[in-house]
């Protein structure tokens, strides 16, 4: 018998978390394999699409809303988290104040997101390892009192970033 054609299922993904934790960095190595020690800042909202393959017959595409200036623009935010599928809420482990701002975050999403939203933590520049100021431990604990996806990533490595939203991925709604 003929196999049923792939599926291509689309899903709109947002990215937060206080700047400079390398959440351009995640995304540029997702989705081009590349990594820039000197980057400058986002500028505005970059969109950037990723497909993520599940088996012969699901392809999950994510649609990536990389936001910039939050600081700036906060009441710009719910303009991205709304609708979205699923969010990235990143810190840096060598920042403990990075991981309170995406506590914060992920309340935010708790209370206003669409409740079936799908929320990873990430905790990037995990390569720092001589620098780290927050334990795992510590926020895979909170990851699972939240009941969030949680991994340590580097986008300089090369670290479990594509681990991450295979790891989203798989939580997704697929059966539609
Ligand atoms: P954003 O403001 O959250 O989007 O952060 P960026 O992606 O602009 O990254 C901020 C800085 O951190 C840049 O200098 C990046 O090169 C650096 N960076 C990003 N990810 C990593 C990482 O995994 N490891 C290390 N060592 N540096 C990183």
């Amino acid at each position: 018998a003929a196999r049923a054609p792939p599926r291509l299922l689309q899903f709109k993904l947002v990215l937060l978390g206080e700047s400079a934790v390398g959440k351009s960095s995640l995304v540029l190595r997702f989705v081009k394999d590349q990594f820039d020690d000197y980057r400058e800042s986002t500028i505005g909202a970059a969109f950037l699409t990723q497909t993520v393959s599940l088996d012969e017959s699901t392809t999950v595409k994510f649609e990536i809303w990389d936001t910039a200036g939050q600081e700036r623009y906060k009441s710009l935010a719910p303009m991205y988290y709304r609708n979205a599928n699923c969010a990235v809420v990143v810190y840096d482990i060598t920042q403990p104040s990075s991981l309170e701002k995406a506590k914060a975050w992920i309340r935010e999403l708790q209370r206003q997101a669409d409740p079936n939203i799908i929320i990873a933590l990430a905790g990037n520049k995990a390569d720092l390892a001589s620098r780290r100021a927050v334990p795992s431990e510590e926020a895979q604990a909170y990851a699972s009192e939240e009941n969030l996806l949680f991994l340590e990533t580097s986008a300089k490595d090369n670290a479990n970033v594509s681990e991450l939203f295979t790891m989203i991925a798989r939580k997704l709604p697929l059966e539609s």
